[in-house]
């Protein structure tokens, strides 16, 4: 309900989708709803100077809870990736102030900027300058049109000199991250809730394969060197050897071209990228080594072999006891649920290396995310809700 409300409210006329990107009229239109219904749920409202939200329930000391998601969107974007976490935040919240909760420490829920980097070309910006790792610097990008931040944030009011103001590591104590999963494997299982461990590390390289160019009708197969045949059997042990490795990395080849790339021609080489993520720095690094030995492996039967790893980010691991009293709150709300790696970043990387975070998923029907069609049953986040709720009771403690 609040999430088609606040979907409706960030709409722009001619836009596909919803594009809430930082400081535009879209988003100012959405963070002002959020601001009335965090006052409605008997929050105090504030933004800090990058353009973050805030709703906050005073404990009986200022050490704070932290919980919330991004309330910016992709291009062409739908209701529920990051704003239904600040959206079942504010439901949990509220509930629990309505039953006259005390909480000992001070609860927050957070509406934070540009997750999604969909306007200007920065990774995180907005929890980045939660955890003081954002740099005033990185405020002079430029968006498409050509507007510098800088500029912008001045135009609307945020004075971008206090940036460093943003740093909350000295009063959050813990960060809880509420989002869709982006992906069908909850949904594939019949379960409500995802407890997530790690978040993925990646390594991305270019590979290239050098065989020999020819004529594909007059070089018998004994004296070819065919490197489309040789990358077959390349990605096929990679492929093998990395599910040997770990049963959770996941490596793919999404991208192959061939040199000519011409029907009657045997190619003279064959160039492709390798995504691999696992959520296990240990196996990642294993498996990195064992595809480095297998691309090498064809230089013995007289092949050039180029790798170039340009990406190679370890795993982010959430805290362990915050998971372990997440998986409690899940059990004791009767939840079916599983612990899981994400796949995908968020701003929880950002914040986990700082300050202790967890982070809960609910389903996303049919694993669409990024698209007007993502969907999440009403009772999918009412569990969220639910558990999230008694997550926030454990942690802040105090008198209910
Ligand atoms: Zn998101």
């Amino acid at each position: 309900m609040r999430l088609r409300e606040l979907g409706a409210v960030s709409k722009t006329e001619g836009v596909p989708g919803i594009w809430r990107a930082v400081h535009t009229d879209s988003d100012c239109r959405g963070k002002g709803l959020i601001a009335q219904w965090m006052k409605e749920a008997g929050l105090q409202v504030r933004e800090d100077c990058f353009g973050n939200i805030y709703g906050r329930l005073e404990g009986e000391v200022p050490e704070t809870i932290l919980t919330g998601s991004h309330v910016d969107t992709v291009k062409n974007g739908g209701l529920y990736d990051g704003a239904c976490g600040v959206a079942t935040a504010v439901s949990a919240v509220g509930a629990l102030v309505k039953a006259g909760w005390k909480p000992y420490y001070s609860v927050e829920i957070i509406g934070i900027e540009e997750e999604e980097g969909s306007r200007f070309d920065l990774l995180y910006p907005g929890s980045r300058a939660i955890v003081g790792h954002l740099l005033t610097e990185e405020l002079d990008s430029r968006d498409e049109n050509g507007i510098v931040l800088k500029e912008l944030m001045e135009e609307k009011g945020y004075d971008w000199k206090r940036i460093s103001e943003a740093d909350r590591r000295g009063d959050v104590k813990e960060f809880i991250e509420l989002h869709i999963e982006q992906g069908a494997v909850l949904e594939k299982e019949g379960l409500s809730i995802g407890l997530v461990e790690h978040i993925t590390g990646m390594m991305k390289a270019d590979v290239a394969i050098y065989g020999e160019q020819n004529h594909a009708g007059t070089t018998p197969m004994y004296l070819r060197k065919d490197p489309v045949v040789k990358t077959a059997e390349l990605i096929l042990n990679m492929t093998e050897r990395v599910k040997e490795i770990s049963r959770s990395a996941v490596i793919t080849i999404g991208e192959l071209d061939l040199q000519p790339n011409v029907s009657n021609v045997i190619p003279g080489r064959v160039h492709f990228v390798i995504d691999m993520r696992d959520g296990d720095g240990a196996a990642l690094l294993d498996a990195k080594k064992a595809v480095e030995r297998i691309i090498h492996s064809a230089e013995d039967d007289g092949f050039r072999t180029e790798l170039k790893i340009y990406s190679y980010k370890e795993p982010v691991s959430l805290d362990a006891g915050l998971v372990d009293c997440l998986e409690e709150a899940a059990r004791e709300a009767g939840a079916a649920y599983k612990r899981m790696n994400s796949g995908a970043g968020h701003d929880s990387m950002a914040i986990a290396g700082e300050i202790p975070t967890c982070m809960i998923f609910i389903p996303s029907v049919d694993g669409i995310s990024h698209s007007p069609q993502e969907y999440t049953r009403p009772e999918d986040l009412g569990w969220g809700c639910e558990v999230l709720g008694r997550l926030l009771v454990k942690r802040a403690k105090g008198r209910k």
